[in-house]
């Protein structure tokens, strides 16, 4: 199916992550990581910069959008998106904050660049909005990745 969504959800683009492209606001935080993943997949760099909280290192303190981006298109130049697995939803705690753990695979270049994130979301009033996550790289990952949880990530960061 040419049209699936890049999320990997199994639906047409058009009927998953394309509205929230196009404006609609994500119900939840697993929603918004799977449409930033798939903006990132297509270079949508306003609707990540639209996604990330104000309290976001790279958005924090007045960041200028033109810098953010011509960073972010650099950096992201080399990369090659090929997969995205959700592994591990949790929240919004009584905090406000929702958790994701996802796995992206993804090569710079030649060279594979997969990583696990766990990522925190906070809802601003408007919608939810990345706020911060931990990443790890594929080889530092007990296996099999699929099997991955928040307790497992944990545990292997803290190593
Ligand atoms: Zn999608």
């Amino acid at each position: 199916m040419s049209d699936a969504c890049p999320c990997g959800s199994g639906r047409p683009y058009t009927a998953c992550c394309g509205p929230f492209h196009a404006g609609a606001e994500p119900p939840d935080a697993e929603s918004l990581m799977r449409s930033r993943y798939v903006a990132f997949v297509r270079r949508d760099f306003p609707y990540l910069w639209r996604t990330l909280d104000s309290n976001h290192d790279e958005k924090r303190d007045g960041a200028a959008y033109d810098d953010w981006l011509s960073q972010i298109r650099e950096g992201t130049k080399p990369l090659r998106y090929k997969r995205l697995r959700i592994l591990d939803v949790g929240g919004p705690d009584h905090e406000g904050y929702a958790h994701v753990l996802f796995h992206v695979l993804v090569a710079r270049g030649r060279r594979d660049a997969s990583f696990a994130e766990r990522s925190r979301f906070v809802h601003d009033g408007t919608g939810w909005r990345y706020l911060d996550g931990s990443l790890l790289p594929s080889r530092l990952l007990p296996k099999p990745i699929e099997a991955l949880t928040f307790d497992s990530f944990e545990h292997a960061a803290r190593r």
